[in-house]
């Protein structure tokens, strides 16, 4: 099933959400720092499904955390909790590989269904990983052994939530996706979040792929609908 790595520097919190993923039959490793979680992460990365990451911690924060965790694992899930509900704080933790954010005081249930979420999805990215290795869209291949999506032959990283809008995107090329569609396919029908996630994403993948993000040719906007895939 793999581990959930919990770390928040306040012990009642990190006590009630250890709990409730410990009844929902998680295996859960637990640290109160980052400098700490960093060390059980890194020791094993692979045996990591999903990280929740407080932001405000002693010492490393929670941002330097996440981007230490994702250089260490492309395909980790990473949920970020903050106390403030700053768009800022969430789009920069969306920019540096987190996949979900969440704002204090959340619902504890609320978090173990967004946890539950992104397993299923790595799961289930998991097992395509089996089935077949290479997507082909134009110049782009996308090798779903790797994880890793190549433009001419070039390597780009990708984080797990971007490999999954690429996937969504050959296999939809040329069709005008909605917004909504493509946070549904990517993240699941029961995703709480809004649709200003894709947007996050797709701008970070424009960075990554299009010679001018400015001015992108492969990932277009279809005004007031969603985006396209252009090879
Ligand atoms: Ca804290």
């Amino acid at each position: 099933m793999g581990k959930i790595l919990v770390v928040e520097d306040e012990g009642s919190i990190r006590e009630l959400i250890v709990l409730n993923l410990e009844m929902a039959e998680y295996e859960v490793v637990e640290a109160a720092t980052a400098e700490a979680a960093l060390e059980l992460f890194t020791a094993a990365p692979e045996s990591f499904k999903c990280a929740i990451l407080d932001i405000m911690l002693p010492g490393m924060n929670g941002f330097t955390l996440c981007e230490n965790i994702r250089a260490a694992s492309p395909v980790v899930g990473i949920v970020m909790l903050s106390a403030k509900s700053l768009e800022a704080d969430k789009i920069r933790a969306l920019s540096i590989g987190a996949d979900d954010y969440m704002t204090k005081p959340f619902s504890i249930s609320e978090l173990k269904a967004r946890i539950d979420a992104l397993c299923r999805r790595i799961s289930r990215s998991q097992v395509t990983v089996e089935e077949s290795s290479r997507l082909v869209s134009g110049n782009f291949v996308l090798d779903e052994k790797s994880r890793v999506m190549m433009k001419n032959g070039q390597p780009i990283d990708l984080t797990q939530v971007e490999f999954q809008i690429m996937e969504l995107f050959f296999r939809n090329s040329g069709t005008a996706l909605v917004r909504d569609k493509i946070l549904e396919g990517v993240w699941g029908e029961n995703y709480y979040g809004d649709v200003k996630i894709v947007d996050v994403n797709i701008r970070r993948l424009r960075m990554k792929i299009e010679d001018e993000p400015s001015n992108p040719q492969h990932i277009l906007t279809v005004w007031g609908y969603g985006y396209r895939w252009n090879p």
